[in-house]
Formats: structure tokens, C-alpha cells, sequence
């Protein structure tokens, strides 16, 4: 439910860390975002590189209980987010091995665009 995969788009949105602009993960790997983190907004996505983990945590959130690990940027040590290792709730477990960044925590830019020419 809410999971979408997307083959190709023309054009690619590429997020990056805000910190240090080590690129992360790109629109592509976009579930959703529609979810909260300590900053505000955040994003659910498929696959984000260049991270590293903390310990797994044991947390409660307003979807459940959760097993998560902090995430943070592989080259600045800045923290994204997290990722959901283990839902305990039988409908969060497309959670499982999806990865929160915060909005305010990220910059999205464009990648390379593939403009559809008309001239
Ligand atoms: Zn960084």
C-alpha cells in the first residue's frame, strides 16, 4: 500500500546531503512523503547509499513499534534520519528495510534532466 516503483522518469531528482551535497538517493527510490521526522517533513525511500547506521533501536511511534537505526551521512557524519529494520504492526511492514530522510536534513536538486525538445 502507498508503494510505488518507478522503472524510468525522464529526468532524475537527485537528493543530497544538505551538510556536505554527498548524493544519497535520487526520485526513483521515492515511496512517499508523507511521514514526520524531529525536523518536520520526511521521506520514505527504497534505497539511499553513502550512509552509515547506528545500533538498532527499539522505538514507538504513532504507527507502532518499531526497530530502527539512526542514519548518517558516510562523509560528514551529519544525521538524515533512520531506517526501519522490524515493524511489529502487521500493515508497516513495507517499512522494513526503507530508509526516513528528513526534509530539512536533505537538498533535493535536479540531476540530469532530459528536456522533451520542442523547437
Ligand atoms: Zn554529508
Amino acid at each position: 500500500m502507498g508503494r510505488i516503483f518507478l522503472e524510468h522518469i525522464g529526468g532524475t531528482r537527485i537528493f543530497s546531503c544538505a551538510t556536505c551535497y554527498t548524493i544519497l538517493t535520487n526520485r526513483t527510490e521515492l515511496i512517499s512523503t508523507r511521514f514526520t521526522g524531529a525536523t518536520g517533513r520526511a521521506f520514505l525511500f527504497k534505497r539511499v547509499v553513502n550512509l552509515t547506521y547506528s545500533e538498532v533501536q527499539d522505538r514507538v511511534m504513532l504507527t507502532g513499534r518499531h526497530m530502527v537505526r539512526d542514519v548518517s551521512c558516510k562523509n560528514c557524519n551529519a544525521k538524515l534520519g533512520w531506517i526501519y529494520e522490524f515493524a511489529t504492526e502487521e500493515n508497516q511492514r513495507y517499512k522494513e528495510g526503507r530508509v526516513i530522510l528528513e526534509r530539512a536534513l536533505v537538498t533535493e536538486s535536479d540531476g540530469f534532466e532530459e528536456h522533451v525538445g520542442d523547437d
